[in-house]
């Protein structure tokens, strides 16, 4: 590939080049919603950068298959065991059963993605569709020793691993091996405090609603391992690029790592892409802690949801983003100014093929660095100021919006429907017979072009020669 695109890995803590697996092809999965409750807009700040990952890697023309898992399945928010099954919660808060609540929220999340034109992975797959192969990677790695029995459960035993903290520094590994929360009740049949939960038969939720067969008794999977199960099905035992938050790279993305490498027996995924955090003045948003913000709650208030995206680039994936009333308030001044000045660009002329070229170059660099989506969205004030025509301007931000998916032109072109009080269709008309008269008047043909002045005319749009060319308005 020409382009070289650089993205930060978390496992080797540097900025790098992606060489995938596979010449000209990436293969990325995506950790997908637990779906006990709506997506908070701190977690679809996640789903956007993603969105964003993916399909910059399409624009510089990688061949991208993207997988996401919807945690469907037990879940509880500890692997103590000490924690809540969020699933079962969800149930009982709401009088449902647990696949009614994962049904109502998996099609409340892909609605909500709708809202913000986050696209649709290539392979969406629940966690309760995978058990036999959850079964199948629990009994290879107990064969292979790297996991063992006890209490009625299967643990993954972390201490037959050289290097269980891969994404943590000296210090943090350090840190991690002596400290014990004070919150959490170890579970005695742990062999390492770090060892994880990979099958349940025995936990302290004995009414969990959803059970399987296994070979080591009736139960339910462990908190991690339908990532690796779910990627492995349709990716192949190596990946390229894995996404998530940041909350997810300890304990979770850990543990996947250290499961499927055992697993496998190689290396599984080469690039860790992991997006900070949205907060709100009390900190980082969570759904546990039951009052967050919605995509619905932000239409009811007025917002467009994607203004709530373009919130979203203007800052870097990696750094922790504040959300308030007031800096979306700017969001949406500034996203309709620019509609407005997409709005008044008039697409006539031809497309500079050079200077389409230079922008689009500037445009896919910004996306290669990191992703910088701040940057990226720059490149259309910048384009707008050029000396360029319009035409040029009008393809080049239809382009750029393939990746961003602002819906910049559609926006533009509503606002001048509802302007001109005209549809597309009627201008599209109009403009049609004002280039037929032009030839005709070129032609002096007075006759036709008087004729086509007052067909426009009948049509309740009143046309004046002007020394920039014809103009027209309605007037009924
Ligand atoms: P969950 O539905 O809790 O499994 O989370 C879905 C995704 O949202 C995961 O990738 C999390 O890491 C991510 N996430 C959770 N909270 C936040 C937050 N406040 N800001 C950004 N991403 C988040
Ligand atoms: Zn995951």
């Amino acid at each position: 590939m020409e382009n070289k695109f650089c993205i930060y890995n978390t496992l080797s803590r540097t900025v790098e080049t992606v060489i995938p697996n596979e010449d000209g092809k990436i293969a990325m999965y995506t950790c997908g919603p637990t779906v006990y409750h709506y997506a908070h807009i701190g977690n679809l700040r996640s789903y956007i950068m993603e969105d964003i990952l993916e399909k910059a890697l399409r624009y510089i023309g990688y061949d991208v298959k993207r997988v996401m898992n919807i945690t469907d399945v037990g879940h509880l928010s500890s692997d103590a065991d000490t924690g809540e099954d969020k699933m079962l919660a969800g149930a009982k808060r709401e009088h449902k059963t647990v696949m009614d609540v994962a049904r109502f929220y998996t099609d409340a999340f892909f609605s909500d993605c709708k809202k913000l034109n986050i696209k649709r992975p290539d392979v969406v797959e629940p966690a309760t569709n995978c058990i036999p192969e959850f079964i199948h990677m629990i009994s290879v790695l107990l064969e292979k020793g790297y996991a063992y029995q006890a209490g009625g459960n299967v643990y993954f035993d972390t201490s037959r691993l050289e290097d269980y903290f891969v994404f943590s520094s000296a210090v943090e590994k350090e840190q991690l091996q002596v400290g014990v929360r004070d919150d959490v009740d170890e579970d005695p049949n742990k062999r390492n405090k770090n060892d994880f939960v990979l099958w349940f038969t025995k936990s302290k939720f004995e009414d969990q609603a959803l059970k399987w067969e296994s070979p080591w008794g009736t139960g339910y999977p462990g908190w991690h391992i339908e990532c690796s199960c779910i990627s492995m099905k349709h990716l192949g035992g190596r990946m390229d690029i894995h996404c998530g938050g940041v909350d997810n790279i300890f304990p979770h993305h850990t543990n996947e790592i250290a499961q499927s490498e055992a697993y496998l027996g190689h290396k599984w995924c080469n690039y860790w892409f992991h997006v900070h955090h949205l907060n709100d003045k009390s900190g980082k948003m969570s759904k546990s802690k039951g009052d967050f913000l919605t995509v619905s709650l932000l239409e009811e208030k007025g917002y467009d949801p994607l203004v709530y995206r373009l919130f979203c680039l203007q800052s870097h994936y990696r750094k922790p983003l504040e959300f308030s009333y007031e800096v979306l308030d700017n969001m949406t001044a500034a996203y309709e100014k620019l509609v407005k000045r997409i709005a008044e660009l008039n697409g006539e002329g031809e497309t500079d093929a050079e200077a389409f070229a230079d922008y689009r170059n500037r445009f896919m660099e910004y996306l290669c660095s990191d992703l910088n989506t701040s940057m990226a969205v720059t490149v259309i004030y910048d384009l707008l100021k050029a000396d360029i025509n319009d035409k040029t301007k009008l393809a080049l931000i239809a382009d750029f919006d393939q990746v961003l998916s602002l819906n910049l032109t559609e926006a533009a072109a509503r606002l001048k429907e509802a302007g001109s009080g005209v549809d597309a269709e009627l201008e599209s008309y109009i403009k049609d017979r004002i280039a037929e008269r032009a030839a005709a008047k070129k032609e002096k043909d007075f006759a036709r072009a008087d004729a086509i002045r007052a067909e426009l005319l009948d049509r309740g749009i009143a046309i004046k020669d002007t020394r920039e060319g014809t103009v027209w308005e309605k007037i009924s």
